[in-house]
C-alpha cells in the first residue's frame, strides 16, 4: 500500500469523524461579493464540537460540612463553569457571582451542580468574589468562599456590510429595545433541569463559520458585539433544539428575525435566529434534536445563514464552549 494511499483512508476516516460538512465547507472557496451565506467574514470553519467527557474538579474547597468542587481553572469573559457540591444531608445551594445568585440544580447521589458564567465585556480581574451558600436538611446554613479570575475572551473584530434593504436596522435603539426584552425572559429562572444526561448538542450539523462576541462593526456606522456563533446553511435547512426545554419565544424580532428561545432549566436559555420556518410555538414543550423550524434570511442580514446563541444565569456565553463543557 502506498504512502499517498495510506494518507487518503486516513482522511476519509477523519471525514467521518468531524461530519462531512464541516470539512468539505473547508474547500469551498467564498464568492467575491457573496457573503457566502454569513452575516460577516467568513472565517476556517472549525470541526463540530462534542461534549466533554466528565472531567475532575480542577479546585477542591473544603467547608465545614460540604465541599465545594470547581471544574476550571479560570474564567474567560464569555465563558461558563460548572460548581459541584457534595456533603451530607444538603437540601439546596445558591452562589452570589458578579452581582447574581445563582440556583443550583440536584443530582441524584451527586448532590448539586451550579453554572457559572462571565458576560462578554466583564472586566478581566485576578480576585473575583464567589460565595457559595449550602443549606442543611435541618435549616442550619453554611457558606463557602473563594475567589476566580476572570482572563480575556480573545475576541476578533469584524466589519460587516448590510444591503440596503436592511440598513434600517443599523439602530443601536432597536438593538437596545431588543436585547431588553430578551433579559427581561432571561431572569426568568425556572428550577427544573428539563436537558437530559445527553446534554446539548449543535441545532444543524454545519461548519461554525462567525465566532462568538466579535466586535462587530456594521456598514462602517454601528459597533455592537455578536452574541452567538454563525453556521454557513441554506435557506430550508432544518433546525433542531439543542436540548429539551420549554419555547418561552417564537416570534419575529427586528434583529434576529424568526426566533425561537428554549428554557432549559436553571437559568440555561438557548435561541436560533433569522429562520424562513417557525415549527413551535411559545409554551411548547420540545425535545432535543425536534425540528423547530427552517433556517432562513430574516432579520439583520447580509445573507442566509443560521445565529445560535446560549444565556447562562442573564449573560450570553459562548455556546460552542458550553457545548464542550461536560454538562451534568
Ligand atoms: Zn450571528
Amino acid at each position: 500500500m502506498t504512502l499517498k494511499r495510506i494518507t487518503f483512508i486516513v482522511l476519509l476516516f477523519l471525514v467521518c469523524l468531524a461530519g462531512a460538512t464541516a470539512i468539505v465547507a473547508q474547500d469551498e472557496p467564498t464568492p467575491e461579493g457573496d457573503s457566502g451565506g454569513m452575516d460577516a467574514v467568513v472565517g476556517t470553519p472549525i470541526p463540530l464540537p462534542t461534549q466533554a467527557a466528565r472531567s475532575a474538579p480542577v479546585q477542591v474547597l473544603l467547608g465545614e460540612k460540604s465541599r465545594l468542587d470547581l471544574f476550571f481553572a479560570n474564567m474567560p469573559q464569555g465563558g461558563v463553569g460548572l460548581m459541584q457540591v457534595e456533603g451530607e444531608d444538603i437540601s439546596g445551594a445558591t452562589a452570589d457571582w458578579l452581582n447574581h445568585l445563582i440556583e443550583f440544580f440536584p443530582i441524584e447521589g451527586e448532590g448539586y451542580y451550579g453554572l457559572l458564567s462571565v458576560g462578554m465585556e466583564q472586566a478581566t480581574r485576578r480576585d473575583n468574589p464567589l460565595v457559595v451558600n449550602v443549606t442543611y436538611a435541618d435549616g442550619s446554613r453554611e457558606a463557602i468562599n473563594t475567589s476566580v479570575e476572570i482572563v480575556q475572551g480573545g475576541f476578533i473584530r469584524q466589519e460587516v456590510q448590510l444591503p440596503p434593504d436592511k440598513t434600517y436596522l443599523l439602530d443601536a435603539e432597536t438593538e437596545r429595545g431588543e436585547l431588553a426584552r430578551l433579559e427581561s425572559i432571561f431572569v426568568q429562572t425556572s428550577t427544573e433541569r428539563m436537558w437530559d444526561d445527553t446534554g446539548f448538542t449543535m441545532p444543524i450539523p454545519a461548519a461554525l463559520t462567525s465566532p462568538f462576541g466579535a466586535f462587530r462593526v456594521f456598514n462602517a456606522t454601528l459597533n455592537t458585539r455578536h452574541t452567538g456563533w454563525d453556521i454557513r446553511c441554506t435557506i430550508g435547512t432544518p433546525i433542531f433544539a439543542s436540548a429539551s426545554g420549554r419555547v418561552v419565544f417564537a416570534g419575529m424580532l427586528p434583529i434576529r428575525g424568526n426566533h425561537v428561545i428554549i428554557d432549559h432549566g436553571y437559568g440555561v436559555y438557548s435561541g436560533y435566529s433569522h429562520m424562513s420556518v417557525v415549527n413551535v410555538t411559545t409554551g411548547q414543550l420540545v425535545t432535543k434534536e425536534q425540528v423547530i423550524g427552517m433556517a432562513g434570511n430574516t432579520g439583520r442580514t447580509s445573507g442566509p445563514h443560521f445565529h445560535w446563541e446560549i444565556a447562562v444565569n442573564g449573560e450570553w456565553i459562548d455556546s460552542v464552549a458550553f457545548l464542550r463543557t461536560w454538562m451534568p
